[in-house]
């Protein structure tokens, strides 16, 4: 984001309130990016963001990690018709997604095919590395004149003319525009210039095993039915589930019982997980910032001249950064309708109480 916006000419400082980039959840996802969406908004995204990672080391000279591992998406009958109906979307738009049968699907990763009325695959999916990546941008943007403060929490905001003066124990910062991308944090920062936010932090438990022995590298893959997802991570499998009932907050720490549960689930689909060796230790949590429809907010706030949100991505917000940082370059700098359309994504679906609709992976 900053870095779009230098690159339009704009003067743009960072308040982080870290010591160093990428501490909040973009050091704590799971790092999958992929096309496979449900509404057009969120595919365009995607379609946007993934070449530019894809080819960052050509257009920009950085390593981003970028490794089209694919995503696999297992899916039950009931929720079949509709899961084609997205395919044709990411087809319309041009984005390459394979439908399997359950059977062509299993020579990606094992898995019980009972059950299942179908597979899709994204041979465009698959992760980045989110440090590398952050790192990346940081650097780029240095070098557009960015400067970064870190260890600088903004702690108060309010009114300068028709700008803003920010202010962190380290000193205070007059714009002229005021972009909110806090993350799961972005509520409390609306919060000091009196702006209400609908995102709320949810704590989200990733785990890891042991070795496995197996030598594939198994793509990112979604048991919709179950909503648990698994892929490799070196020698390793990376998995989760997403906890309904994890009430919003900044809850901390890992829980054995939801552990104890996603393996219980996970089993069904995935036999082999009766024998997986767990390292707790290599197990991690972080946040979610999530809004009540699962989709970011990315625009003006109603009822403030000059401020932006750029949150709530709850859980998508590393496969949409690049498409993000330029919408709300494009937005400040006034060249928007631009090339990447966030109008879905704006504070007014919630007054006009139009949510995005998306199915939740
Ligand atoms: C377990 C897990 C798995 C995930 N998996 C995926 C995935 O596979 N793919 C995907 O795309 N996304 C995934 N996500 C979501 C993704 O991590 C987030 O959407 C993304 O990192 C959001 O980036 P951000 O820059 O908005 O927020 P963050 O990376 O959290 O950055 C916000 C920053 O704001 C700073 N901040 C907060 N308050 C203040 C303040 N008062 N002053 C100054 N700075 C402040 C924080 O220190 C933080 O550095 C996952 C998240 C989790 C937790």
């Amino acid at each position: 984001m900053a870095w779009h916006l230098a690159e339009r000419g704009a003067s743009v400082t960072v308040l982080e309130r870290e010591a160093a980039p990428a501490m909040g959840s973009t050091g704590r996802s799971a790092a999958g990016v992929r096309v496979q969406f449900t509404i057009e908004a969120n595919v365009r995204l995607s379609l946007y963001s993934l070449p530019v990672y894809r080819e960052f080391r050509e257009r920009y000279g950085h390593d981003v990690g970028y490794r089209p591992i694919g995503y696999l998406l297992l899916v039950p009958p009931e929720r079949w018709a509709s899961h084609l109906d997205a395919v044709r979307i990411q087809h319309r738009l041009g984005a390459p997604v394979e439908v399997l049968t359950p059977r062509e699907a299993v020579a990606y990763v094992p898995f019980r095919t009972e059950g299942l009325a179908g597979a899709t695959y994204g041979p465009w999916d698959g992760v980045i590395d989110p440090h590398l990546a952050t790192h990346a941008w940081v650097t780029m943007a240095r070098e557009r004149g960015v400067r970064f403060r870190f260890d600088a929490p903004v702690r108060r905001v309010r009114r300068s003319g028709s700008g803003w003066r920010v202010e962190t124990p380290t000193g205070a910062v007059a714009c002229g525009w005021m972009v909110n991308a806090a993350g799961a944090w972005s509520a409390e920062v609306a919060a000091l210039a009196g702006l209400e936010l609908p995102v709320v932090p949810k704590r989200v438990q990733i785990f890891l095993s042991e070795a496995v022995d197996d030598p594939r590298t198994y793509p990112l893959t979604i048991d919709v039915g179950s909503g648990v997802y698994l892929r490799s991570e070196g020698e390793r499998i990376l998995f989760g589930l997403d906890d309904p009932a994890q009430e919003p907050g900044f809850a901390e720490g890992l829980e054995p019982a939801w552990l104890e549960h996603v393996l219980r689930t996970a089993v069904r689909r995935f036999p082999w997980f009766a024998d997986l060796g767990i390292d707790v230790r290599g197990s991690w949590w972080g946040y979610y910032a999530v809004t009540p429809d699962h989709s970011p907010v990315i625009g003006p706030h109603p009822d403030a001249e000059g401020w932006i949100d750029a949150c709530g991505f709850s859980g998508h917000g590393i496969m949409h950064a690049p498409a993000t940082g330029r919408a709300v370059a494009e937005l400040i700098c006034g060249d928007a309708p631009g090339e990447v359309d966030v109008s879905a994504f704006g504070h007014d679906r919630f007054t006009r109480d139009h949510p995005v609709e998306a199915h939740v992976f």
